[in-house]
């Protein structure tokens, strides 16, 4: 459940990456706090703001750039995590069709951010258990340029235990630890729609902060209140219920609570961000009955 704790992870005073990328990421981000204040390594492998003084633990290696009530923050329960691993190896694993229609978006997106170079400053926010890692570029690796944030620790713990060449920080949607326009690409992948509508403004307002201008904003999400959806969810829930046995429709991690046709007035409402397109997968057709996900690029003016 949401700020229970599922574990006390062990204080270690390293950030992560080989050589010198320690030093590169603090170098990219500032209190989400106060947001103005950058950050230096404190006493006892701690993180302090050089704005308002705070200070932040380094757990298992991770920056926790959360309050600390958010800190034991889990989607899944401890006693579903195996099940829940299972799911998403058979959701994005292999050559499936599923894997194909799981895998779709983030294709899609890593196309989209190089409309800002070839290793862009990118936030992934919930970058969970590594959804995306096999679609970051060696280029984007080497520089460090792309960084997942997540707020549950026990799904960043996991990417980090098989891999380390994507720095990844636990941190909330709604206090990203970046500076007001010093982002080139923020990517929302199957986030938006977990959110309850009366955060939903929130995220956005914070992705739109730290986006500079001329910056990205990458948005995926679900066609949901669609017919098409609705019907390949419960095909697509029962194979993965009864390969698996984690229930995507009984588990707080698949809480699809806006439709998207409220995230689409919602970033159509924002004035500073104007449509570079509208991907209505899979069949192309722009009517939310007919479409599985709506993959979309905003520009910051
Ligand atoms: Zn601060």
């Amino acid at each position: 459940m949401p700020g229970e704790c599922f574990h006390r992870p062990a204080v270690t005073a390293v950030t992560p990456g080989p050589g010198g990328a320690a030093e590169r990421l603090l170098a990219r981000l500032a209190c989400p706090f106060c947001r103005r204040g950058t950050l230096r390594e404190g006493m006892a492998g701690r993180l302090a703001c050089r704005g308002c003084g705070r200070e932040f633990p380094v757990l298992n290696g991770i920056p926790a750039l959360v309050a600390d009530e958010e800190l034991g923050y889990g989607e899944v329960a401890p006693e579903r995590w195996d099940a829940f691993l299972a799911m998403k190896s058979r959701a994005y694993g292999g050559c499936s069709v599923i894997s194909r229609l799981y895998n779709h978006y983030h294709r899609y997106a890593a196309r989209r951010r190089h409309l800002c170079g070839q290793a862009p400053l990118t936030v992934d926010v919930g970058f969970g258990i590594g959804e995306h890692a096999p679609f970051v570029s060696d280029e984007e690796k080497g520089a460090g340029s792309f960084i997942g944030i997540d707020l549950d620790r026990r799904k960043l713990e996991h990417y980090r235990t098989g891999h380390g060449e994507i720095p990844v920080l636990q941190a909330s949607a709604c206090r990203l630890p970046f500076a007001d326009g010093s982002v080139d690409v923020v990517q929302l992948l199957a986030v938006l729609e977990h959110f309850p509508p009366e955060r939903l403004g929130e995220v956005v307002a914070e992705a739109v902060r730290v986006l500079r201008t001329g910056g990205v904003m990458i948005a995926c999400y679900p066609a949901e209140g669609g017919r098409l959806l609705r019907l390949s969810q419960r095909i697509m829930h029962a194979y993965l219920r009864r390969r698996t046995g984690f229930d995507l429709d009984g588990e707080l991690v698949h809480h699809h609570q806006v439709p998207a046709v409220a995230v689409r007035q919602l970033l159509a409402g924002r004035r500073e961000l104007r449509n570079v397109d509208s991907l209505f997968y899979p069949l192309g057709l722009k009517r939310i009955d007919f479409a599985l996900f709506l993959n979309e690029t905003y520009r910051r003016v």
